[in-house]
């Protein structure tokens, strides 16, 4: 057994790292899908959008060929719906609220359709939106994933200057550096950045880290509003002893790491276990199958039910020859030589609780797997420090916000993934949406103007 990297050839890499969901091949096959909607009154599949898209009139305007009209009823609504296409759980959202599943047929293809529009869209530099004058007032955001970029775009509309600030040197958050590399590739999530900052009087400072090499003081005193979008990150350790053994790494690691370093750079052993049932383990396991391990077994402490991910996420592990063991919790990592080499759990038993949600209880009962890496899905932490070190209101650890985005700060806004503790993509974009909002009602209310026009 070997934890080894550059396992594949160049062909292997490109074939297992091809787009999963393949864009429709022909204007056809599009206007056919389109042509299939009921264009429903009240629709479900808009209502069950988190950022609200219109999603009857967006393929209404395909019908027509208005590709550019329906690119624009789309991002209105979700600046990043190209990507959002690509990445949004759309079986519990617009296709799974789709009409036709009551009526026992395949719903829509939105999530496919939704991509026909906008990847032209951004591919083509189609320029959808125009920027209002300038209104001399500055806002900093922090963090260039989807919250932030949603902020900055929304605000930069209304003629307000934006400078984003970024820790990595590249942008997209959680889409460029925490997604499996079959579902959005880094050359789509660079377009997109650059689609979304093309609308002008957006810069981003990459490579520059909140708290090190800028802090809220000096934010506050050069810009007339903040907004923190700087996600959750830290992977949650599960405290059991072997923990620290060579070949034990976390998932958020091991996915930035195929995202940035590239296929073959990143070592990935024989025989994985991969601990967590959420999207975080799914894209982990996957790609540690697609990265060429031989046995990928995903152990997770509870029963399908309760799965945090969705059943289509679970049936791609599947087909990818992942295996699943239900009802078990790691309680030991044993190594050898400092190495990892068996992954001892506990079978568990789940009982009924006061809260309704069934609690898992660990038994004797023990099965041991060999391995040679573990990968360690179990959650994320929100960055705890660095809520306390600027004073902001707290929940658990990630920043307390009111539902529009206002910190217990004056003048300081917060969305996305650092307030609600690591949600999917489109919900950070609506908390974009919504911060963008606050701040624009902000800045008019310190301006003394309520003419609802101007700054
Ligand atoms: Fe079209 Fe389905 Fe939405 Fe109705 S629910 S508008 S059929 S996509």
């Amino acid at each position: 057994m070997a934890v080894r990297n550059n396992r594949l050839s160049a062909e292997e890499y490109q074939q297992h790292f091809s787009d999963i969901h393949p864009p429709f091949e022909t204007r056809d096959a599009a206007l056919v899908e389109a042509n299939r909607c009921l264009f429903c009154y009240d629709a479900p599949c808009t209502k069950s959008c988190p950022t609200s898209i219109n999603v009857p009139k967006f393929i209404k305007q395909i019908t027509t060929d208005n590709l550019k009209g329906s690119a624009y009823t789309i991002f209105s609504s979700n600046i990043m719906g190209g990507g959002c296409a690509k990445v949004c759980p759309v079986e519990k959202l617009c296709e799974g609220s789709c009409v036709y599943n009551f009526m026992e047929e395949e719903p829509i293809a939105i999530a496919r359709l939704q991509r026909y529009a906008t990847e032209r869209a951004i591919t083509e530099k189609w320029p959808l939106f125009e920027r209002k004058p300038s209104t001399g007032k500055k806002v900093a955001v922090i963090g260039a994933g989807p919250a932030g970029l949603s902020c900055a775009h929304a605000l930069s509309r209304e003629g307000v200057d934006v400078t984003i600030y970024e820790k990595e040197s590249k942008g997209g958050g959680l889409m460029t550096y925490g997604i499996a590399a079959y579902k959005v590739t880094p050359q789509f999530c660079q377009e997109e950045v650059d689609y979304i900052i093309a609308i002008g009087g957006i810069e981003i400072r990459y490579n520059t880290t909140f708290g090190k090499d800028i802090t809220l003081d000096e934010l506050q005193q050069q810009y007339d509003a903040v907004y923190l979008a700087f996600g959750v990150g830290l992977a949650r350790q599960l405290y059991i002893p072997g923990e620290q053994l060579d070949g034990v790494v976390d998932a958020i690691s091991f996915i930035y790491d195929i995202r940035n370093s590239g296929f073959p750079a990143v070592p990935v052993g024989d025989q994985v276990a991969v601990i967590g049932m959420g999207m975080t383990a799914i894209d982990a396991a996957t790609q540690a199958k697609r990265l060429g391990a031989k046995d990928v077994t995903l152990v997770y402490r509870r029963t399908q039910q309760e799965m945090p991910c969705t059943e289509a996420e679970m049936n791609i592990a599947l087909l990818d020859g992942c295996k699943i063991i239900w009802l078990a919790a790691p309680t030991e990592i044993l190594g050898e030589d400092g190495k990892v080499t068996q992954l001892v759990c506990n079978i568990v038993k789940l009982e009924d609780a006061a809260n309704g949600r069934r609690q898992p209880v660990i038994t004797d009962e023990q099965i041991i797997l060999p391995v040679d890496m573990v990968i360690k899905a179990a959650g994320q932490m929100p960055f705890e420090e660095l809520v306390h070190s600027h004073q902001l209101n707290n929940d658990h650890g990630k920043i307390a916000t009111t539902s529009n985005g206002v910190t217990s700060i004056a003048g300081v806004f917060a969305g996305g993934d650092c307030v609600n503790g690591g949600k999917e993509v489109v919900d950070a974009v609506q908390a974009g949406k919504d911060g963008a909002k606050a701040i624009l009602e902000y800045l008019q209310h310190r301006n003394g103007n309520n003419d609802g026009n101007h700054l």
